[in-house]
């Protein structure tokens, strides 16, 4: 059954996540295409270089080295999602529908194509090229900051098909939203609740005690910490978080980019090193866009730190975790730190 339209975000009445419901619902069979759909091979992939023209609507692209050979003419180019659940037209048209809450789904979905080669990942690419894509992140998330109808921009990257990669070329997205997802507003919460008991960010305080206790570090650059976290939900999670606080990723000082771009390349490295074919997702917990919240939420610069999260896929999510919230961990975060330490 097919309705067009704008899609929809509800609210769930018992544990307050939002979802988002899609206009033109999909039927039974594609489903099951869906699970046997291959990625796009390189001989057939619109991201690559030279097919420019046949991409969706370009938002903004980083110069190459070029202007005349087709492979260097851009180092990263940011580009509409072909399939957007979030769009930019139209106002939010907050409603209520007997009980339950509902809006329209507007928001920003960009695809960031990190490289104009198709089989190389930005990592091994340089670090140049590592710093471009970190760049191009920045740069997304500082102009979405100012659309006043968007509170969150959510950058991730799914690595291998059962991280949900649907394209074999590298590239990472972003999602903006009008809502703050939960999985961040649980941590924005609790780190609120933290410091409004201590009067101390608490991610600073996880940085301190890391350093201290050291076993669940990985690398210690100038500016970061790569560690894996005391209670990780996934075997081999890792963190990076910057050592001076400060809430915003888009407030990242350049000397603070190249060296970000530097331990996430490392980290990626030493993870492929102990795992050749790896899927993993990461992504950019930043604060909520802080344009229309000034004077709502004073203790936001201070609270909240921002952070980025590396999720190894190995294992299926079991009804246990599911039904619980309560994850098993086969390898110790002590352990697998170790490994990443040493390889
Ligand atoms: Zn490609
Ligand atoms: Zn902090
Ligand atoms: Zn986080």
């Amino acid at each position: 059954m097919k309705k067009t339209g704008l899609n929809e975000l509800r609210k769930d009445p018992l544990v307050g996540r939002w979802i988002a419901v899609l206009s033109e619902s999909l039927p039974p069979s594609e489903y099951c295409q869906e699970n046997s759909r291959e990625p796009v091979r390189e001989d057939s992939c619109i991201l690559c270089a030279g097919r420019e023209a046949e991409a969706s609507q370009e938002i903004m692209r980083t110069p190459g080295t070029s202007l005349t050979d087709p492979s260097r003419k851009w180092s990263t180019r940011v580009i509409a999602n072909f399939d957007p659940v979030f769009t930019v037209e139209g106002d939010l048209g907050r409603r209520g529908e007997g009980m339950y809450d509902k809006m329209n789904s507007v928001g920003a979905n960009e695809i960031i194509i990190e490289s104009p080669y198709h089989a190389i990942e930005p990592e091994d690419m340089g670090l140049d090229q590592m710093i471009r894509v970190i760049q191009t992140y920045r740069d997304r998330m500082a102009d979405l900051e100012k659309d006043f109808r968007l509170r969150y921009t959510l950058i991730y990257k799914n690595h291998g098909r059962p991280s949900g990669a649907l394209f074999s070329h590298p590239i990472s997205q972003l999602t903006s939203t009008p809502v703050i997802p939960k999985r961040v507003k649980e941590e924005l919460d609790n780190a609120k609740q933290y410091f409004s008991y201590k009067e101390r960010c608490i991610f600073c305080d996880i940085m301190r005690e890391e350093l201290r206790i050291e076993k669940r570090i990985i690398i210690e650059s100038r500016h970061y910490i790569a560690f894996c976290p005391y209670a990780s939900k996934f075997p081999f999670e890792t963190w990076i978080l910057p050592k001076s606080h400060n809430c915003a990723f888009q407030d990242i000082r350049p000397d603070e980019l190249e060296d970000f771009a530097l331990i996430l390349s490392s980290v990626l490295k030493k993870l492929r090193a102990l795992f050749p074919d790896l899927s993993y997702n990461y992504f950019i917990h930043s604060a909520p866009n802080r344009v229309t919240r000034k004077d709502h939420w004073h203790s936001l610069g201070e609270d909240y730190h921002w952070h980025l999260e590396i999720m190894p896929r190995f294992l299926r999510t079991t009804g246990f975790e599911w039904g619980s919230g309560l994850y098993i961990l086969p390898t110790s975060p002590e352990d697998a730190a170790k490994y990443l330490r040493e390889v």
